[in-house]
C-alpha cells in the first residue's frame, strides 16, 4: 500500500505561479505572470544587510525577530498610520507575507469552526486552512466593481467565526477597500468574536493619491486584527523573504508560538538590511508606486485598443483583464496559448476562485520596467492584431 499522506496537499498542483513562470521560461516569453519586479530595491539596504553577513553574527536570532527590526516596524505603522505597536510583544518578525499567514491562520483556525476567505483569494491562503480542518465559508467580489458588500458580509461571517482573512490592497482584483466598505466589514466583524488577518502586503503601492487605510485603524478594530507587511513587496526584495506582523499581545502572543514552530526565526542580516530600510529608505516604494502607476496607465490604453477589457486597478502589481471579445477560450487556454504563441505570460483569473470561475480573466503583473510593458504590448498587437 502506498503511504497516504494529507489529501490537502496530495491533490493540489504546482502553483499557478510556478507553472506560468516554467513554461514562460521554455517558451522564452516575457513573464508578466508572476508578480517580482525586475530591478532590485535600494543599494544601500542591501549594503547594509551583505556587511551584516560578513560581520556576523550569523546565528539564531531572537525568534520574535531582531529587536532594531520591530522596533522599525512599530515605527513605520506609527508615521503612516499613527498606530501604535509595542516592539517588544505586538510585533513578530516571519519569514515573509507567506509564513506570517501561515501563523496567523494556525495561529486562529479551529477545526469544525468557521474560517472566512474572501474570493478571488491569493494561492496559499485556502490550503492551509483546510489543512487544519476549519471549515471555510467564502465573501465571493466580482468585476468589476470587485466591492465588499454588507448582505455578502453578513452571509458569511457569524457566531461560529473565528478568523476573516482580507487581503487590501488585493491581489489579483488590484482594490483597496475603501473605508465605506472597511467599516461594513468592521460592523459586521465586532457583532462576532472572530478576529481578521489582514494581509496588506501592497500597502505601500496604492495609485492615485488613494489612501491605503488598514483595518487596524478603525475604531474597535486594533484589538481584531493581525496586520501582516512585507518587505519583499515594499523594497523590491521578494526573494529575501522578510516579513512581520503586529497586533495587539493577546492575540500576538500565539502568533508567536505558532512561528517559532514553523521557522523559528528570519536571517538576521536581511532583517538588519529592512531595519535601515524601513528608517531610511521609504522614499524608495514611493517613487515605485509613481513608476507603477504610469505602467498602469500605459497597460491599459495598449490593452483596451487591443480589445481587452481592462479592469480598474486601486492598487497592488497587478491589473485584470476581461478576454471575452478576444477569444472563446477559457482563461487557462488562452494564456497558455499566448505564452506558447506570443511571448507573453499572463496568469488566468480562474486560478484565484475555487470554483474556476469566472474563467474568462486574466492578470497582468505590471512591476516591470517601462519598457517590458512596451515590449509586452508590442508583442500582443504582433500577435493579437488591431481589433
Ligand atoms: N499576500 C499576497 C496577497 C501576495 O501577493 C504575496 C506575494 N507573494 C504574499 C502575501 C506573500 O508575500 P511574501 O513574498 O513576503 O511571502
Ligand atoms: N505573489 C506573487 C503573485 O501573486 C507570487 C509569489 C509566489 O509565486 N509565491 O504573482
Amino acid at each position: 500500500m502506498p503511504p497516504t499522506l494529507n489529501p490537502v496537499f496530495s491533490n493540489l498542483p504546482i502553483s499557478i505561479f510556478q507553472h506560468m513562470t516554467g513554461l514562460a521560461l521554455r517558451y522564452d516569453a516575457i513573464n508578466l505572470g508572476q508578480g517580482f519586479p525586475d530591478q532590485d530595491g535600494p543599494a544601500g539596504l542591501r549594503a547594509v544587510a551583505a556587511r551584516a553577513l560578513i560581520d556576523g553574527p550569523n546565528q539564531y536570532p531572537p525568534s520574535k525577530g531582531l529587536a532594531e527590526l520591530r522596533q522599525a516596524v512599530a515605527a513605520h505603522a506609527r508615521k503612516f498610520y499613527g498606530l501604535e505597536f509595542d516592539p517588544e510583544d505586538e510585533v513578530v518578525i516571519t519569514s515573509g507575507g507567506t509564513e506570517a499567514l501561515g501563523a496567523c491562520i494556525l495561529a486562529t483556525a479551529v477545526p469544525g469552526d468557521e474560517f472566512v476567505l474572501i474570493e478571488p483569494t491569493y494561492d496559499s491562503y485556502r490550503p492551509i486552512v483546510e489543512a487544519t480542518g476549519a471549515v471555510i465559508k467564502t465573501v465571493t467580489l466580482g468585476p468589476p466593481d470587485w466591492r465588499l458588500t454588507q448582505e455578502a458580509l453578513r452571509a458569511a461571517i457569524g457566531p461560529k467565526t473565528r478568523a476573516v482573512l482580507i487581503n487590501s490592497p488585493h491581489n489579483p482584483a488590484g482594490r483597496a477597500f475603501g473605508r465605506e466598505e472597511l467599516e461594513t466589514l468592521a460592523k459586521v466583524v465586532l457583532e462576532t468574536d472572530a478576529v481578521v488577518i489582514c494581509d496588506e502586503v501592497y500597502e505601500h503601492l496604492v495609485f492615485d493619491g488613494r489612501p491605503h487605510i488598514p483595518l487596524s485603524t478603525l475604531p474597535d478594530m486594533r484589538e481584531r486584527c493581525l496586520r501582516i507587511g512585507s518587505a519583499g513587496k515594499i523594497f523590491s526584495l521578494t526573494g529575501w523573504k522578510v516579513g512581520w506582523v503586529a497586533g495587539p499581545r493577546k492575540l500576538l502572543s500565539v502568533v508567536t508560538k505558532a512561528h517559532q514552530f514553523i521557522t523559528f526565526t528570519t536571517p538576521p542580516a536581511l532583517q538588519l538590511g529592512v531595519a535601515h530600510g524601513l528608517t531610511n529608505e521609504m522614499d524608495f516604494p514611493l517613487d515605485l508606486t509613481k513608476r507603477l502607476q504610469k505602467n498602469r496607465d500605459i497597460l491599459t490604453a495598449g490593452l483596451t485598443k487591443l480589445g481587452f477589457e481592462v479592469q480598474p486597478c486601486e492598487g497592488t502589481y497587478f491589473l485584470t483583464a476581461g478576454i471575452a471579445k478576444l477569444t472563446n477560450e477559457k482563461d487557462f487556454a488562452f494564456c497558455e496559448r499566448l505564452i506558447r504563441e506570443a511571448g507573453v505570460a499572463l496568469i488566468p483569473l480562474s486560478a484565484f476562485f475555487k470554483t474556476g470561475t469566472p474563467d474568462t480573466f486574466v492578470r497582468f503583473a505590471f512591476c516591470k520596467q517601462q519598457s517590458l510593458i512596451e515590449q509586452s504590448l508590442a508583442r500582443l498587437e504582433k500577435y493579437l492584431g488591431a481589433p
